[in-house]
């Protein structure tokens, strides 16, 4: 080979491959003389690439020993020490070595032409090969695969088709060098297929990474742009929801309540945001959020626990009821001084219209807390109690949860009426819910279907009332503590009428006071003959007639003031609707009268008993239960055993069938306490000896005839008393009840204690 020698020109940070033609900037003084020298001979230099580009100073060691003879096609000068030349690269040559320190670097070189080739079937297909990587380049970098392989489409020769890529391509300078210095074709596709696959991975990685960068601030574009598409047309349609969801937001922000609860309503004024106006679903929403931003979370009022003052507002506002008020006042005492929660309910059991509502609303006057009356009579759906899901079209919270809304404060005290008359359906537990709301181990948490997040029910303070203790459910009647509540007096009546009810009525008809007058003596005849209860209800609504009535005369001038007197009484309220001898007129075989307790107060019962030639079959009807059947039975093995005594035949039983009635038979009855009247009943009609008219008597019979204590003396007696008996007999075992009894009741009875049927026959029979 020739050595030659050529002005050097040093490249930074590129490589010139042959056949390629490139312009770049030549400013180093050695570089520049170099173009001048060349321009003047053959207008060739040798370019060889600098191994470290930023090194300024051109020596043996920092110079790749390949490169290649380049002719110059054109110099532009552009400053005075800065020319712009355009080369085409001739041939590869090998830098054999230059002279240092002159202005020109004269370099002496060797070429040392193109790759070896590799034989005919091998080029073939390297040059497929290296087509189909171009082409996935280009696929890769997204960029038109004809035109990107519009400069390789003259070249049939692998060597050449590696020369033009590897300019073209955008490679580090050190890996197109790598290239340039290859020997073989073979060698130089090979690395440079290599590269080519790495820039194609490297690009889709980056791609992959940029798609992802530009989704998420595509989105976050697409979703602004649709939300003020969203307002505008809101606008347009004069439903400005901003407003609200902006008013709902202050006052969830203003609200007393834990962070839970804060949270679920801002969750739901984002949906509601999304759902806009006019939805249904909307519509749903916004009920919600009102809802749970009226329920009073952590709102509370200030407790008065002041007994004296509590004494003086149960006094002021009843009377007698010495016990419960007792009871109540040990309860408030009780309460105050331990922990909330800790005290059991109260549940106040008795008739109706005997006060239980009034004391309540006392209580809570007394205690200054709100009051909230819930009324489950009837309440079958466990819903009504704790609400419906979401879910259902048109759902509501429970009553417990409008209730403690209505209140506006978490500590009412709420009172839960007619608590016996709950019961269960298909439709889920109510008892279970109810026992949810009473027990405190419970209540802090509780849980409505609709609210969806806990009530705290701890600080409520309950009161629940009932007819009777009977048809309420066991674990609930445990969590409660039950103060009775007796049927009243005539006395005590006219006491109420006077003290309380007369003045109540005048105010509430718009009289005033000294325009109606009703005297001791009509008033007795209003208890007496115009009503028939337990309580004082319907003694209120008479009264209450009589006032509206006397304000009628009075607007129409006739008068100026009403009295009212035993004469002018049939004038306000009508005939006489009850009188309360009941007692039978004379001596009766087979009817015996009874005494009963019933939810509504106490009763006297007829039971008539018939026996007539048969086969010995034994009857009963009136609607009686269980217990009363056997009571029955037992009366009647009694009075088989007894009927020597009593010279009944012995063939008797089996030629005779014995029928007990009890009248009124749509009322159901039940318990042991006719039993010695069913038994008296029917002796009298076996023997045909007449029972004194004005006996009644009370108590549960064995098989052996004794007698057995019962309860609900007090309206027992009182019924006695009122349908003009003369004579009660009472088990004996029931003495201390009947001394407990205020001698109102029992002055004019004659109390007789029996202990076994032989005594109860002795008073009763003829
Ligand atoms: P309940 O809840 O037991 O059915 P309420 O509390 O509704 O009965 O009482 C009916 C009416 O009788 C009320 O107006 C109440 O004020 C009045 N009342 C009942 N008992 C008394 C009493 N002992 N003193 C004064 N008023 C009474």
């Amino acid at each position: 080979m020739d050595k030659k020698i050529l002005p050097l020109i040093p490249l930074r940070g590129m490589c010139v491959f042959p056949g390629m033609v490139v312009h770049f900037d030549v400013s180093h003084q050695s570089s520049v003389k170099a173009v001048e020298e060349a321009m003047m001979g053959s207008e060739e230099v040798l370019l060889v690439t600098q191994r470290d580009f930023l090194n300024t100073e051109i020596t043996a060691g920092n110079l790749y020993t390949i490169g290649v003879v380049a002719k110059i096609k054109q110099v532009i000068k552009v400053q005075n020490n800065l020319v712009r030349i355009l080369v085409e690269g001739i041939s590869r040559a090998r830098l054999l070595g230059f002279e240092e320190g002159k202005h020109i670097i004269a370099a002496e070189y060797e070429l040392i032409g193109d790759y070896e080739p590799a034989e005919d079937r091998k080029s073939k297909a390297l040059f497929g090969a290296l087509i189909d990587m171009l082409e996935s380049y280009a696929v890769a970098t997204g960029k038109d695969v004809k035109e990107f392989m519009r400069p390789y489409k003259p070249f049939t020769d692998p060597g050449k088709l590696i020369y033009q890529a590897s300019g073209n391509l955008t490679l580090y300078f050190d890996k197109k060098q790598e290239i340039l210095e290859k020997e073989t074709v073979e060698d130089a596709a090979d690395i440079l297929c290599r590269y080519i696959s790495e820039e194609v991975d490297i690009i889709s990685i980056k791609k992959d990474f940029e798609e992802k960068v530009r989704g998420a601030v595509d989105k976050n574009q697409r979703d602004y742009l649709l939300r003020e598409q969203l307002k505008v047309i809101r606008g347009e349609l004069g439903e400005d929801t901003d407003s609200d969801i902006d008013s709902f937001k202050a006052q969830t922000e203003a609200l007393c309540a834990d962070k839970t609860v804060k949270d679920k309503i801002y969750k739901e004024i984002d949906r509601l945001r999304l759902l806009g106006h006019g939805s249904s679903e909307s519509a749903v929403v916004r009920g919600y959020i009102e809802t749970l931003l009226e329920l009073p979370w952590d709102k509370m009022s200030k407790d008065n626990n002041d007994l004296k003052n509590a004494a003086k507002i149960l006094d002021r506002d009843h009377y007698g009821l010495e016990k419960v008020k007792e009871r109540i006042l040990e309860f408030l005492a009780v309460r105050s001084l331990t922990q909330k929660g800790e005290t059991p309910i109260i549940c106040l059991v008795g008739p109706p219209g005997t006060g239980k509502t009034s004391i309540a609303r006392s209580v809570a006057e007394a205690l200054e807390k709100k009051y909230i009356r819930i009324h489950l009579g009837g309440v079958r759906d466990e819903a009504e109690i704790r609400g419906h899901r979401r879910t259902y079209v048109g759902a509501m919270p429970g009553r417990i949860a409008v209730g403690l809304k209505n209140a506006g404060v978490k500590n009412p005290l709420m009172l839960l009426d007619e608590i016996d008359k709950v019961s269960n359906d298909y439709k889920g537990d109510t008892f279970s819910a109810l026992l949810e709301v009473l027990d405190p181990d419970q209540n802090k948490a509780f849980s409505d279907h609709y609210i969806e997040v806990p009530i705290d029910l701890s600080e409520v303070l309950f009161i629940a009332t009932a007819n009777t203790v009977q048809t309420i459910p066991q674990p609930l009647l445990d969590r409660m503590e039950v103060i009775e509540v007796t049927s009243y007096t005539e006395n005590e009546k006219a006491h109420i009428a006077k003290d309380h009810l007369i003045a109540k009525q005048i105010r509430k008809n718009g009289l005033k006071k000294g325009q109606l007058t009703i005297g001791k003596k009509p008033l007795e005849m209003i208890i007496r003959n115009y009503t028939r209860e337990a309580g004082v209800r319907n003694l209120e609504r008479r009264i209450g007639d009589i006032c509206r009535k006397a304000a009628r005369e009075i607007l129409e001038g006739e008068t100026e003031k009403v009295k009212v007197t035993t004469d002018n009484l049939e004038h306000y309220l009508g005939k006489k609707k009850y009188s309360y001898d009941k007692k039978n007129s004379r001596n009766e075989i087979g009817i015996v009268r009874g005494l009963a307790w019933t939810a509504v107060g106490g009763d006297t019962l007829e039971i008539e008993v018939n026996v007539m030639p048969g086969k010995g079959e034994f009857l009963l009807t009136g609607k009686l239960g269980d217990v009363m059947k056997e009571s029955a039975q037992a009366g009647i093995s009694y009075i088989r055993s007894v009927s020597k005594k009593y010279k009944i035949d012995k063939e008797f039983f089996k030629e005779h069938d014995i029928h007990i009635h009890i009248p009124e038979g749509a009322v159901p009855k039940d318990g042991p306490s006719a039993g010695i009247t069913m038994a008296t009943a029917m002796l009298s009609a076996i023997t045909k000896k007449a029972v004194r008219a004005d006996v009644a008597m009370t108590g549960e019979i064995t098989l052996r005839g004794r007698v057995l204590p019962i309860g609900g003396l007090k309206e027992k007696t009182l019924a006695a008393k009122n349908a003009g008996i003369k004579k009660v007999l009472v088990p004996a075992k029931n003495r201390p009840d009947i001394e407990e009894l205020s001698e109102e009741i029992t002055n004019g009875l004659t109390i007789v204690y029996v202990e076994n049927m032989e005594e109860v026959l002795k008073e009763a029979l003829v």
